[in-house]
């Protein structure tokens, strides 16, 4: 019998092992990434070995099972990844194999934008405030809980997208600023949604984000909402997918009622709509 057997098809990246004791399949989903995506690695057909280990650049991957001899887990590139291939090393029992990941080449859009000086630069209590809440973020992303997140992820208003996640803003013609978030169009008071399952891990104003609440959906795994004009949810509420935390507002450095979502897996600031769209 072959010890191994190596099969590569498209349109994903398929690896099949087949060992005497253990044959198992693991896929990379999408196929191809963009810079800042979200994408899975799902496991399948684990007889004897017990959960999968994955690195990718130093960080590990947090696999949870997905029924029997199936584990899954998601990863992200931050929006500044060069386009090529990137590897993943999984560990599994005793074995060891790369699995591919493809990352391809994006030009987002650039807009520039004309704004009062006092709105660019910061006074220096502000700009103490903005410090303060970045570290506070910080800790936030670091937490390590449960998986709380069921199913697919969805967006938290149904309206279209204003700003796509990865636009680059020239502010004045000298600052820049790239959009790490996805905003969608939206009336004052309009209800949005938890994007998943999770614990409402802050919910208060924010210098930049104005009312703003964190969602950590375990594993690494938060979703952002900002601009809100009114919470729905208090820190430590557990919400399901789908029921209202907040309203839509204009709160925050904003220039008119909108929501910006975002999304952070593992520290990385990823675009909302590559995750919504990912099949869980
Ligand atoms: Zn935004």
């Amino acid at each position: 019998m072959k010890i191994k057997l190596t099969l590569s098809l498209l349109p994903s990246i398929l690896v099949v092992f087949i060992t005497c004791a253990d044959a198992f399949q693991a896929k990379i989903l999408p196929s191809e990434i963009r810079p800042g995506d979200v994408f899975s690695i799902k496991i399948t057909g684990i007889k004897t070995a017990g959960p999968p280990a994955a690195v990718l650049k130093n960080k590990q991957f947090n696999f949870n099972s997905c029924g029997e001899g199936c584990f899954i887990a998601l990863g992200a590139v931050d929006v500044e990844t060069r386009p090529g291939i990137y590897r993943i090393k999984l560990h599994l029992g005793k074995k060891m194999l790369n699995l591919k990941l493809v990352v391809r080449r994006i030009n987002f859009p650039t807009l520039f934008l004309t704004l009062p000086e006092d709105k660019v630069t910061l006074s220096p209590e502000d700009m103490k405030r903005v410090e303060r809440e970045a570290e506070r973020l910080k800790t936030i992303w670091k937490t390590a809980s449960d998986r709380l997140w069921e199913g697919s992820f969805m967006l938290p208003l149904e309206n279209d997208i204003s700003t796509i996640f990865g636009t680059k803003r020239i502010i004045n013609r000298k600052k820049i600023s790239i959009h790490k978030g996805t905003d969608m169009r939206g009336k004052e008071g309009e209800e949005v949604k938890a994007s998943n399952r999770g614990r409402v891990v802050l919910a208060e104003e924010l210098f930049f984000g104005g009312n703003t609440i964190i969602l950590d959906h375990g594993h690494g795994i938060f979703t952002i909402y900002m601009h809100l004009s009114a919470f729905n949810v208090k820190p430590e509420d557990v919400v399901s997918r789908g029921e209202i935390v907040g309203f839509v507002g204009s709160t925050g450095r904003s220039s008119g009622p909108h929501l910006h979502f975002g999304v952070k897996v593992t520290e990385t600031s990823a675009d909302p709509v590559s995750l919504v769209k990912l099949k869980l």
